[in-house]
Order: C-alpha cells, then structure tokens, then sequence
C-alpha cells in the first residue's frame, strides 16, 4: 500500500491536519512527547494508501551522537520503504521556520522524493500578512520550484481540497 510520511515538529499541527483531512476528531492522536517519539505511527485512511508519522524531531540541539542514530534509524526506514510516494512537511505559518525545519526539508529532500509543505494555522494569520508569510517560508525553507506549498487550516477546512489533490496525484490516483 502506498504511503505518504508526514513530519513535523511535536505541536505544530499534525494529529489536527490529519484529523481534518479524513474529516474525523480524534482518529490520529498520537501519544509522542516532544523529542521522544522513536516509533513510527501508520494511520490507516482507507484501503487505498497510509499516512505515515516520521519520528524525531528537535535533532539540531542533540548531540552529534543522537542526531547519527536517528539518521541512521532514519535512513533505513525510507530505505526499506519503497511505497512511500511523498512526504508532507507540516510547519506553523505563524512562525518563521526553525533550523529543525528546515534541515527535515533538506533530509527529505535527499531521498529524492516529493516534499509539500504544509503551512497551518493559516486562520492565526491577518489577511494582509498571508501572502508575505508564505513567501518568507519558502525563501527561509528555500523550497524548490517543483515543491508545493499549501496554505492549510485545520481550524477552517482552507486547503483540505488542494492537499488531497496534491496527495493523490503523487499517488498516481
Ligand atoms: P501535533 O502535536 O503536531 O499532533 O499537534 P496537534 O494537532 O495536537 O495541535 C497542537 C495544537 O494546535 C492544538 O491545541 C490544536 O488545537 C492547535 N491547532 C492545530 N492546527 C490548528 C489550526 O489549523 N488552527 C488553529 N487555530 N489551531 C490549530
């Protein structure tokens, strides 16, 4: 079954994206404590492909020695993986993204796969700052051309259409 690996620092949104993308309260909570979560977590959407909870993060203040098993712990997950279609990376657009961030980005990046950003809380934002938002998160990030940025609000349902469209043409759906 295809799958889609989501990441994303702990509190930024990512049980709420889920959540709202399938349209359920509390299907996908996850129990991980910041900087703790070392097992990987599947929701099942239905039977036609799986999010995929990417664990780890808060590698830049670990020590070199940490941050090297998680890579590892890392690498062979993607590397046995061959069903994982793309990634979405989940930041909060209230933000400017951290150094965390933006080194998930690089490391997806460098399985060669998809990456959309998923910047939430979008409903945080004042209308007049959107635009500049989303342009300082690309530029920090910075994202390249062929990677979508979506705009996203759990609260308000702004982006649920475009994510899945995005989703399910990486899926080849
Ligand atoms: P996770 O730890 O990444 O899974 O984060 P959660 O999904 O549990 O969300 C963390 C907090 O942010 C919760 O209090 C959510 O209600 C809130 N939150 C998540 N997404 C949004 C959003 O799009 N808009 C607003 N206003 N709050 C959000």
């Amino acid at each position: 079954i295809p799958e889609i690996a989501l990441a994303g620092r702990s509190n930024v949104g990512k049980s709420s994206f889920i959540n709202r993308m399938i349209q359920r309260k509390n299907l996908a909570r996850t129990s991980s404590k910041p900087g703790k979560t070392q097992t990987l977590n599947f929701y099942i959407i239905n039977d036609k492909f799986h999010f995929v909870d990417v664990p780890g993060y808060g590698y830049a203040k670990v020590s070199k020695k940490e941050r090297a098993k998680w890579g590892r712990m890392m690498e062979e997950y993607f590397a046995e993986r061959d069903q994982i279609k793309a990634t979405a990376l989940i930041i909060d657009i209230r933000h400017k993204p951290t150094e965390d961030d933006k080194l998930m980005y690089d490391y997806l990046k460098h399985f060669e796969l998809p990456v959309m950003v998923i910047a939430t809380k979008m409903d945080k934002i004042k209308k007049g700052q959107r635009h500049k938002q989303v342009k300082m998160v690309r530029e920090v990030l910075e994202m390249e051309e062929e990677d979508t940025l979506i705009p996203f609000s759990a609260e308000t349902g702004e982006g649920k259409d475009v994510a899945w469209r995005t989703m399910l043409s990486h899926l080849n759906m």
